[in-house]
C-alpha cells in the first residue's frame, strides 16, 4: 500500500491490528529540505505525530527513525549520544531538518514516556543500500550513477568533509534487536558504519570500483545548494551503546556499501517494497 503519513486516517488504518511500527517515513535528503521546506517540515513534524499517536492508541511497540544530522556542526571524534547539538539557525533551510527530527525525538520519547510502550529512536549515519536514489541528494548513489554515465562527479565544496557511510544491512537487523530490547527502550540509540572517508575519497573509490572514465568536479556550495548553505565538516557516530545493548558490530565496509548500490544499478528491475509511506 502507498500513501503519506500525513493521511492520517489511513496511518491509523495500517496500524490497527500491528503490534510493531517502524517509522521511517520522512521527507529526506538535502535537496527535498532546500527545494520544498514547508512541505518537508510539515511530513517530519505532524507525520510523525500521526504514526506515534496511532502506535499509541494500537498499543503498538514502535521505533522512531532519526538522523544524525540532529549534532549539526559538532565535529568531535566520535559522537555519542548525549553529544551536545551545535545548529545554525533554524531559518535557514538546512538547519529546519535537524530542528524537526529534534522534534520528532522529543514526541516519540515524550509518548514512550506516558504510554509505558517499549519505543525505540535510532539515529542513522549516511546509511546507504539497494534502492538508495541520488534524486534527493544522497552522495553514494549520486556518485555511482554518474560513474556509471562516464560524467563528472560532482564533489560539493573543496571534498575535505568526511563521513562514515554505513550499511542498511548491519543496520535493520540492529532495529529489529533494539526493540526486543528492554534496557534499549526510550533510548535514542546511534547506528552506523565504522570506516572514515572524504567525499574526495569517496569519488576516488566510486571510480576506481566502476572502473569509470568520469573526472571529478568541484562545485561550490552555493551553486550545489543555494546561498547561505551549511555543511558538516564531520560526522562520526559513536556507537558504543548499541554495542553495549545488542552487541552491534557493523561488519560492512565502504567499498560493500558502494558495491551494493552498483549491483542495484546493473539489476534496476528488483521489486519494490510491499508496503511504502512517505
Ligand atoms: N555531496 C557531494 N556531491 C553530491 C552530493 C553530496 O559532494 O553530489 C556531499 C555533501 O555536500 C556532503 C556529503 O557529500 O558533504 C554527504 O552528503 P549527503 O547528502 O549524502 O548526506 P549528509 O551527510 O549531507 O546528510
Amino acid at each position: 500500500m502507498h500513501g503519506s503519513i500525513l493521511d492520517q486516517g489511513l496511518v491509523n488504518d495500517v496500524i490497527e491490528g500491528s503490534d510493531t511500527v517502524f517509522h521511517l517515513a520522512a521527507a529526506v535528503g538535502v535537496h527535498t529540505i532546500v527545494d520544498k521546506p514547508l512541505q518537508s517540515l510539515r511530513t517530519n513534524l505532524h507525520g510523525t505525530e500521526n504514526v506515534v499517536e496511532a502506535a499509541v492508541a494500537h498499543k503498538a511497540r514502535f521505533l522512531v527513525a532519526s538522523t544524525s544530522e540532529i549534532y549539526g556542526k559538532n565535529d568531535s571524534d566520535g559522537l555519542p549520544e548525549d553529544a551536545d547539538r551545535v545548529l545554525g539557525s533554524p531559518l535557514k533551510s538546512r538547519w529546519s531538518y535537524a530542528a524537526a527530527k529534534g522534534l520528532d525525538e522529543l514526541v516519540a520519547y515524550v509518548y514512550g514516556e506516558e504510554s509505558g510502550l517499549p519505543c525505540v529512536i535510532t539515529r542513522f549515519f549516511n546509511i546507504v543500500g539497494p534502492r538508495q536514489t541520488g534524486r534527493y541528494g544522497m552522495v553514494v548513489p549520486r556518485f555511482v550513477s554518474q560513474a556509471l554515465a562516464n560524467k563528472p562527479i560532482t564533489v560539493y565544496g573543496e571534498g575535505t568533509q568526511r563521513r562514515c557511510f554505513g550499511s542498511v544491512f548491519d543496520v535493520v537487523p540492529a532495529m529489529v534487536r533494539l526493540l526486543d530490547t528492554p534496557a534499549a527502550h526510550n533510548k535514542a540509540v546511534n547506528l552506523g558504519g565504522k570506516e572514515e572517508v572524504s567525499i574526495k575519497g569517496l569519488a576516488d573509490r566510486v571510480i576506481e570500483l566502476t572502473g569509470s572514465r568520469s573526472e571529478i568536479r568541484y562545485v561550490p556550495y552555493e551553486e550545489a545548494y543555494g546561498e547561505g548553505y551549511e555543511d558538516m565538516q564531520r560526522r562520526m557516530p559513536d556507537t558504543t551503546l548499541a554495542a553495549r545493548l545488542i552487541g552491534y558490530a557493523p561488519e560492512r565496509r565502504l567499498d560493500d556499501v558502494i558495491r551494493s548500490i552498483l549491483e542495484h544499478n546493473a539489476t534496476p528491475s528488483v521489486a519494490p517494497q510491499r508496503a511504502l509511506l512517505a
